[in-house]
């Protein structure tokens, strides 16, 4: 640890890496970070921190940033530097012509779940107000879209139902596809704790992550699901509960409505749904399914944490449906110590899904087809608003190949890395004609660019992030923005070249005309925040403080909705050619494509991916710790070295995705989730074997 002296000013933030949303104090020396201090009064953390928040923060002042707007006119000439001036007319004249050539809906853009909340609420404003469509998505995509679309469906809200805090009071914590310790660090200690303290354990997971054994914890059961079975798996839980008589009747029978919930049981007690039934599909002893569901619906209160491991599926929201299921037949939300919470990925992906970069929704999740939600829009806004859906992300890169969507405004987002079957996605790149990114690296999507925005790290805006538990809390410029401007001034110069007047001298605005129009936010000024710290949405006339815990009378919704969950089985198949699943994850001291981290100290813990394989898969190939090896799938191939590891079970192996040369999504398939498009990254099947090739 370096540490440089006394700081010349200083700022409480927001950590811009994961969900969890832990508190700094930013001590500066001029433009220089000198110490990220973990907040004690941050209530996400209470003064802890991980290694990323504390340490990799070089990256914001990292030579590699752009500092400069530059454009091109074609993806193959050079950059060019230009003044903001220049490169903002010149993407404003793009996307007018584009329009006026294909259409008004051949344009869209993308929020970035990297900026803030004002930031995201502008994007989806410009692109609906400006642009004059509903193509706006955002990376909550490629991640806990299913989230949203599971839980508002049977819950009635699209996020997770308690505070962090409310682990401290679990008798039994079941983590399905979700690793906390390296992936939500803050909040995996908070959970060791309450597990050191006693509570019980059950881990549903491929792999054995650190929680299933490590110092002073044993999972009770470690339940090691095939990947693509989760639905299958929870049916089987489910199925316990309602064979055994381990339903809360009371609770049901008040707070859900009664019909749905007789025929989701008898749809669950069919015997095919058994455990012993399910045995060939998800891999797991049927003894410890049926032990673990007793101890989830009897133990206590239990609260389910899950991950991407349960959404990047084909059936990801059935499988969000199915874990609130089980959840209110065991009476087991709207108290803490229980509950169904979504362990978010990156810092602001709550904020964004929140702030309306779906192509379907307002801010606050409401539909566009809804007259009066978009009237009230359309008043403060002063423009008129299309009552179709727009395009996904997907929807748009495949319009762009068939030669429809021409125009794209990305901010803060590397989909040409991140999103699944690279490939796909750089042909749809390729294949648009203006390209305008936001960003503060040269990132692999910027290849197929035509202008680049310099953006602004958290360090240099003013803002609010909403973590994982709907908690808001501000950002602090401890900076000025090394481009010149913050990513939200950016888009207001933007909006004015395309003819949209947009007018805030500072982001406080932003969040008021939010709080005007969102009735989830009615309560939420930047004065607020000052003067509580945090507030968790909802914040409005009937919880002025926020509201820590959802659906504590009713649900809401009103009654909760049990959904019925067939399971159907992944078009991703293993094959003779094919033979082992790929399944995909992070770790500790790097963070998703590594644009940051990777920029940072952080990168002496993990130069590289490599492939985790089973020694009985790995003795069959003929492979060693240490060997190169080519991982080939139907979409591609690539290369990297294996780490032979019994933390796999034998046909499965595990890959990270947070460097560039390896391009772990060369290879992941375009299949995705039935309800919401979140491709199925956890499951690819993929041969294995030597290789001298770099
Ligand atoms: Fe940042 Fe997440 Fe680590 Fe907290 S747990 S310091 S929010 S990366």
């Amino acid at each position: 640890v370096r540490e440089f002296g006394q700081p010349d000013h200083s700022a409480v933030t927001t950590c811009a890496y994961c969900g969890v949303g832990c508190a700094f104090k930013a001590e500066m020396q001029g433009d220089r970070v000198i110490r990220m201090v973990p907040y004690k009064g941050g209530k996400a953390n209470e003064g802890h921190s991980c290694v990323k928040g504390r340490f990799a923060y070089g990256y914001a002042t990292h030579k590699d940033r752009i500092t400069k707007p530059m454009i091109r006119e074609k993806i193959t000439d050079p950059w060019r530097e230009v003044s903001w001036e220049e490169a903002i007319n010149h993407a404003a004249s793009e996307f007018k012509r584009i329009q006026a050539k294909y259409g008004r809906d051949s344009v869209g853009g993308i929020t970035s779940s990297r900026c803030t909340n004002e930031e995201a609420y502008l994007v989806q404003k410009l692109v609906r107000a400006a642009f004059g469509n509903n193509n706006v998505d955002t990376c909550a995509r490629v991640c806990h879209s299913p989230t949203g679309y599971g839980l508002m469906s049977t819950l009635g809200t699209s996020a997770g139902t308690q505070d962090f805090k409310s682990v401290e009071e679990s008798d039994v914590i079941l983590v399905i596809g979700a690793n906390p310790t390296d992936g939500h660090p803050v909040f995996g200690s908070r959970m060791k704790k309450r597990l050191r303290e006693g509570a019980r354990l059950i881990v549903a997971d491929p792999r054995k992550i650190d929680l299933v054994k490590s110092p002073h914890i044993k999972a009770d059961y470690h339940l090691p699901l095939k990947p693509g079975s989760n639905v299958a798996f929870i049916n089987a839980f489910a199925h316990v509960i309602v064979t055994e008589g381990l339903i809360a009747e009371d609770y049901v029978r008040e707070r859900c409505d009664l019909a749905e919930f007789e025929s989701w049981a008898r749809f669950i007690a069919e015997e095919r749904n058994s455990p012993e039934a399910a045995q060939a599909i998800t891999g797991v002893d049927p003894q410890a399914i049926r032990e673990a569901a007793r101890l989830y619906a009897t133990g206590g209160k239990a609260a389910i944490y899950y991950g991407l491991g349960v959404t990047e599926h084909s059936q990801g929201s059935t499988m969000v449906m199915g874990m609130a299921n089980i959840a209110m037949a065991t009476g087991n939300i709207g108290m803490v110590g229980a509950g169904v919470n979504p362990l978010r990925g990156q810092n602001n992906v709550q904020g964004s899904c929140d702030m309306g970069s779906f192509p379907h929704e307002l801010p606050g999740y409401r539909h566009v087809s809804d007259d009066a939600t978009r009237e009230s829009f359309e008043a403060i806004w002063g423009a008129k608003l299309d009552s179709a859906p727009g395009l996904r992300i997907t929807n748009m890169l495949d319009e762009a190949v068939g030669g429809t969507f021409k125009g794209m405004y990305i901010q803060g987002e590397d989909i040409a890395q991140s999103d699944p079957d690279t490939h796909h996605v750089t042909s749809g790149l390729k294949a648009m004609e203006c390209i305008v990114i936001q960003d503060i690296f040269l990132n692999e999507t910027a290849k197929y660019a035509h202008v680049f925005l310099p953006g602004a790290s958290f360090l240099e805006k003013d803002g609010t992030f909403t973590n994982a538990e709907r908690r808001i809390s501000r950002v602090r410029k401890v900076m000025a923005p090394l481009g010149g401007y913050g990513d939200w001034e950016g888009t207001i110069l933007l909006a004015r070249a395309l003819g949209y007047e947009m007018n805030y001298s500072h982001p406080s605005e932003i969040m008021d005309e939010i709080a005007r129009l969102t009735p989830s936010f009615t309560g939420v000024s930047y004065q607020k925040l000052e003067e509580l710290g945090s507030i968790q949405w909802p914040c409005n006339e009937k919880a002025p403080l926020g509201t820590p815990m959802m659906h504590v009378d009713r649900f809401v919704r009103g009654k909760g909705r049990f959904m019925i969950t067939e399971y159907v089985p992944t078009d991703e198949r293993t094959t003779g050619k094919f033979p082992l699943i790929l399944t995909t994850g992070r770790i500790l001291s790097q963070y998703n494509v590594g644009a940051q981290t990777r920029r940072t100290e952080n990168s002496r813990w993990h130069e590289e991916d490599v492939l985790e394989i089973h020694p009985f898969d790995a003795e069959m190939r003929g492979i060693v710790d240490g060997d190169l090896v080519a991982l080939e799938s139907r979409s591609g191939d690539i290369a990297l070295k294996a780490k032979v590891t019994e933390r796999m079970q034998p046909g499965i192996v595990y890959t990270t995705f947070h460097h560039a040369k390896t391009g772990a999504n060369v290879i992941t398939t375009d299949f995705s989730d039935w309800a919401t498009n979140c491709p199925e990254y956890k499951v690819t099947a993929v041969q294995v074997r030597r290789t001298n090739r770099p």
